[in-house]
């Protein structure tokens, strides 16, 4: 019997999963035994991911960096991958203040709700006002001086450190394209092995994907709170999906005019990345498949996506700055404020901040979002209005980052002439070996 494509087995993974932790929510007891025994086994998937991400940095980008030969190509790579993502992600705040200012969802809430709303998640929201205080509170130029570590041991042991493994793996790579060939030649060869057999590991990880989603939504749906907030909130909430849905078709149209690829050789090719930014909603859980996805399924040069995608997962973020340029102006709505314009392109601005700030892990657009509201004197307590709902909008948000990242990786690989004919097209048989 041929074997089910791994996309579908993940969405069948899901979709068992919202089922399980439906029917368990009716039983007595049934959240406890989800929660007992079936949420630990989407715990450990998770974990097994993460647990690649650092590895993998630093594995690929050094070999990435040090296959470039030149500082030249790598500055010019650089330059082109941060303005693609700025641009795309300024197109996505715009997205979303035009929807919202459309749509106006804020303005269907009713005082009741609204006043429910907050009492419900006022002790929730307080934690996470503190923790973009305390980011807020350090100087302008705070940002710059996280990205260097002092002890790349001590930055490698938190994932939260991304970009300074980041930092480090680039600076480690230039310093290999300077020493002489000979000296620098084992070293390469190193990572090049190692960077394989994390590759491998990814694989292997994958097999599990498929349970490791059902345990991850059956968790998630006993979990959820009541579904009544939902409903309320529905407008809110399609405004910031249709949003979503726009840049995915913006992406696509991007990827066929300017990689010259068509639509479903894209999903194909990205979709269990996707499906597994839905599912975890990190993007930084998910990079090492987007890493493999990208490389092996799109044609996308190693020596592009081992630079683009790292980077992308920690500060490209176009879903998550499109949902805080609506949250914003939803939340003010819902206030009855009257936005001018001059604070709406404040918004643009910090929302765009913000979401390169915020980290690739489930709710920390949410915490950023703190930002943007105090800089456009929107009353933080309005994010006690969103709060119920936003497990499944960051779902769906992350998806959007992660696609976005995959996006402007081939954009830059046909820039550079690095896009080509995928390593593997049967994909099946790829996680068959
Ligand atoms: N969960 C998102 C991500 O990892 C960030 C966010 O909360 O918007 O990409």
């Amino acid at each position: 019997m041929k074997k089910l494509a791994l996309h579908w087995q993940i969405l069948l993974g899901m979709v068992l999963g919202v089922l399980v932790g439906l029917i368990m929510t009716q039983f007595d007891g049934g959240s406890e035994i989800v929660r007992d025994w079936i949420k630990p086994f989407g715990t450990i998937f998770i974990n097994s991911l993460k647990l690649i991400a650092v590895p993998l940095i630093l594995a690929s980008l050094i070999k990435g960096v040090s296959d470039l030969k030149d500082i030249s190509k790598l500055s010019k790579m650089g330059g082109r991958t941060i303005g693609i993502y700025l641009i795309t992600t300024v197109i996505a705040v715009s997205i979303g203040l035009f929807l919202v200012n459309i749509i106006k969802p804020g303005n269907s809430i009713s005082e009741q709700t609204r006043q429910e709303l907050v009492q419900n998640y006022s002790g929730d929201t307080d934690k996470y006002k503190e923790e973009a205080f305390k980011q807020k509170e350090s100087g302008p130029l705070q940002a710059l001086v996280d990205i260097v570590p002092e002890n790349i041991f001590g930055a490698a042991g938190e994932n939260k450190n991304m970009l300074q493994v980041i930092f480090f793996a680039i600076f480690f790579g230039i310093g290999l394209i300077l020493i002489p060939e000979k000296k620098s030649k084992p070293v390469k060869k190193f990572f090049d092995g190692f960077n394989e057999v994390i590759l491998k590991m990814i694989d292997l990880i994958m097999l599990a994907a498929p349970f490791g989603v059902f345990a991850l939504l059956a968790a998630l749906v006993v979990e959820s709170p009541s579904i009544d907030l939902f409903k309320a909130l529905i407008w809110y909430a399609f405004t910031v999906i249709l949003g979503l849905a726009l840049m995915i078709a913006f992406y696509n149209v991007m990827v066929l005019l300017i990689a010259k690829k068509s639509p479903s050789y894209f999903f194909k090719g990205i979709s269990p990345a996707q499906l597994l930014a839905f599912s975890t909603s990190s993007s930084a859980a998910t990079l090492p498949v987007t890493m493999e996805r990208v490389t092996e399924h799109l044609g996308v040069d190693e020596e592009v996506s081992s630079f683009v995608l790292p980077i992308g997962a920690t500060i490209n973020m176009d879903g998550t700055s499109l949902y805080q340029a609506v949250a914003a102006v939803f939340i003010a709505q819902a206030f009855g404020m009257d936005l001018s314009l001059g604070v709406q392109l404040g918004i643009i601005v910090t929302a765009t901040l913000a979401s390169i700030g915020s980290a690739a892990v489930p709710g920390a657009g949410m915490v950023m979002l703190v930002i943007v509201l105090a800089q456009a004197g929107i009353p933080e307590a309005g994010l006690a209005l969103i709060f119920a709902i936003d497990r499944p909008l960051d779902m769906c948000r992350t998806t959007v980052n992660v696609t976005g990242d995959a996006t402007v990786s081939m954009i830059v690989a046909k820039s550079l002439d690095k896009l080509h004919e995928p390593k593997v097209k049967d994909w099946d048989d790829h996680y068959k070996d």
